[in-house]
């Protein structure tokens, strides 16, 4: 197992990932990057305890396969031993008779299967040696590799306290090597992944599962098994080692509470509390007794990790049939053959701990997720850390990103929101725009054509009604309809001259001009009746703007005529002119009859009038459109029709910039 290290035992399955934090939440060293959308195990980080594998609904974390150098040794020459974990009965539990497991692992190719068990027993023993022994030094249980690489990378000024025995896996390889010999190969068959690269005195490593792939590729089933019990040493009590407080039964110092000086903690949470507190020197006169999961049948390693409880029924069912017939005498034989040989181990420091950012990086990062007051601070762990400080922490150290604020990114997300609505109704009105100035130039083509081949014929009309007109006696009948085609003549004239003015060529010759003054002479162009009250005002500090003075009069006075006419029974024609940044706004409101909703579409449709035959004809809206377009500029419209929902009128908002190429 040499060659494995314990950071290359976990690993990503790319593009399985979706994502969710939880194992960033579940990783008790917070081994774990997210990069480029995946959730990647930090190798060097890792304490290879499998958590993420256990929670990861996606599959994307998985552990590595060692089954390959495994059936090596099966097909080969060399003695095989399989030594399988005391954990076992949780995991097999379909399997009733645990002598048939025994008999298929046999089938499978091993010379030997004996029982980690019995290693379990000496290591048991070990400890209850220091335990005993009131002037030792207080220490962490090392048994657990996880916990075993927790103190070696994060809390390296503990090591010395890590209790320097081995743990059972090794005891018994090295029991089993002294009773088989040196050159036999030793597979341990268990739950955990971190033993994988526990120690390079075990040849291999393999979990429950691989195991059960094995049966699986080897078509090795309970059918036709010669069930047959383990090769000696059989193990004793210490078979209930891989419950939580299993060591401590084994060696009968769970049952006084008081009396004891030891602290069991189990799980991702617990663990880490205790050894901080142990180092905080708050339980000074207590062993650690710890594993990094809820004991060992709940490794990462075992099909399932749920029924923590049923597991536990399991083992004690197996240890308590086993007891029933346990050969105390044999047990003891050959407990005196192992008792005196070498248990020990050392464990060297490998810190692998990030210095501490400085607090003002760590406040510029909570200020970027949207955390300026401790307010802000909603510690709601979505990101998979504690809290947001701890988030901000790990942006820092580059092993997280603030897109992982699911707080902030839902913000951030509604903003988005916002903002492409806001993008949509411009466009949505951009487009509005665009219609209707292609309405207006494909309109403007047709009226010019009309009006070019109209004009003639119409003077002819015209000269021609007049000199009939000149000819006929002053009584004639005929003087009457002669009128009327000279009056319908000229009617069709004014209307072929709108239609030129709306026809005309898309230019504007620009010239400043002071439009307070320009306006005042707009009103005093039109006809105002006595009933119709004008008011003009300007909050403009300069006056002047760039404007095509012939099109511009057009624009005024059209809708001052049109203001006019909406109010047939009088009212105020109000004119302000504003300024905002560097345009100039023109706001023509009247308190007339108003627009009604569904008039409103059309008024820039040309040849669109409500007003009767011979009054409109439906151009200056569509002419002022596009004179204030060709000025770079912006028509609006508010009104109101309906006195049910207030006092009725029209105003017109005109923006244009004040100078040229703005
Ligand atoms: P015309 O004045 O020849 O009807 P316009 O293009 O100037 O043509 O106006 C189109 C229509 O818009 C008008 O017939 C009228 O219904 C409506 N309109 C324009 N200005 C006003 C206003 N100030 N108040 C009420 N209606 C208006
Ligand atoms: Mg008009």
């Amino acid at each position: 197992m040499g060659n494995l290290i314990n950071n290359e035992l976990v690993y990503t399955v790319k593009d399985r990932c979706r994502v969710c934090y939880t194992c960033v939440r579940e990783c008790p060293v917070k081994a774990i990057k997210i990069v480029n959308g995946q959730a990647e195990v930090i190798s060097t980080r890792c304490i290879g305890c499998g958590n993420c594998t256990k929670v990861c609904s996606q599959k994307a974390k998985t552990f590595i396969d060692t089954t390959a150098p495994v059936y090596d040794y099966l097909k080969g020459e060399n003695i095989t031993v399989a030594c399988v974990a005391p954990s076992f009965p949780a995991e097999f539990s379909e399997i009733e008779d645990y002598k048939v497991f025994i008999g298929m692992l046999r089938k499978l190719g091993f010379t030997y299967v004996v029982e980690v068990g019995f290693g379990a027993d000496v290591v048991a023993k070990e400890y209850k040696k220091t335990l005993e022994d009131k002037d030792a030094a207080k220490f962490i249980s090392s048994d657990c590799p996880a916990i075993a690489y927790y103190v070696r990378h994060y809390h390296p000024e503990l090591i010395n306290s890590l209790a320097p025995i081995v743990s059972p896996m090794v005891a018994m390889v090295r029991i089993v090597k002294k009773k088989y010999g040196e050159n036999i190969k030793t597979v341990f068959i268990g739950p955990c992944i971190a033993k994988k690269a526990e120690s390079t005195e075990v040849d291999q490593v393999i979990t429950f599962m691989e195991l059960r792939k094995m049966f699986i590729e080897s078509q090795i089933s309970q059918e036709n098994i010669i069930p047959t019990d383990f090769d000696p040493p059989i193990a004793g009590k210490a078979a209930i080692f891989p419950v939580t407080r299993g060591k401590l039964h084994s060696i009968n110092k769970s049952d006084d509470i008081c009396d004891e000086n030891i602290i069991v903690a189990s799980g991702r949470i617990h663990f880490r509390e205790a050894i901080k507190e142990f180092e905080e020197g708050l339980n000074k006169s207590q062993h650690l007794e710890l594993l990094c999961c809820e004991g060992c049948i709940m490794g990462p390693g075992m099909t399932s990790n749920s029924k923590l409880f049923t597991k536990t029924t399991n083992i004690r069912d197996y240890v308590r049939t086993k007891l029933q017939n346990f050969d105390t005498a044999e047990w003891r034989k050959e407990y005196e053959l192992v008792k005196d040989m070498d248990f020990t181990q050392t464990f060297i420091p490998a810190d692998r701990r990030i210095p501490m950012p400085s607090a003002e990086k760590i406040k510029k990062v909570l200020e970027s997720i949207g955390k300026f007051t401790l307010q802000d601070h909603l510690n709601c762990g979505a990101c998979g850390y504690d809290t947001c400080d701890e988030h901000a922490i790990a942006i820092v150290e580059g092993l997280a990103e603030t897109e992982m604020c699911l707080p902030f990114t839902i913000e951030k997300l509604h903003n988005s929101v916002k903002d492409l609505n806001l993008s949509n109704e411009k466009l949505a009105s951009a487009q509005q725009s665009l219609k209707q100035t292609e309405k207006l130039a494909t309109m403007g083509q047709l009226s010019a054509g009309i009006a070019h081949e109209l004009n003639n014929p119409l003077g002819i009309i015209t000269m021609y009604s007049n000199i009939l007109k000149d000819e006929a006696p002053e009584d004639s009948p005929i003087n009457k309809d002669l009128d009327l085609i000279v009056e319908q003549a000229e009617r069709c004239k004014k209307i072929v001259g709108g239609l030129l003015n709306f026809a005309r060529k898309n230019q504007v010759d620009l010239v400043e001009t002071d439009i307070f003054k320009f306006t005042q002479h707009s009103l005093e162009s039109i006809i105002v009746p006595d009933n119709v009250k004008i008011e003009l005002k300007s909050t403009l500090t300069n006056p002047f703007a760039f404007i095509d003075n012939d099109q511009w009069m057009q624009v005024l006075t059209n809708i001052e005529k049109n203001a006019i006419e909406a109010m047939p029974n009088g009212g105020v024609l109000k004119i302000e002119l504003n300024q905002s940044n560097g345009d100039v706004e023109f706001c023509i409101g009247d308190n007339g009859c108003g627009i009604s909703n569904e008039d409103m579409d059309k008024i820039f449709t040309p040849f669109f009038t409500t007003k009767p035959i011979g009054k409109g004809t439906g151009l200056g809206l569509p002419l002022i459109y596009g004179i204030v377009k060709m000025h770079n500029g912006q028509i609006n419209v508010d009104s109101n029709a309906d006195l049910a929902i207030g006092p009725t009128g029209t105003t017109f908002k005109i923006k244009i910039p004040r100078n040229k190429n703005q």
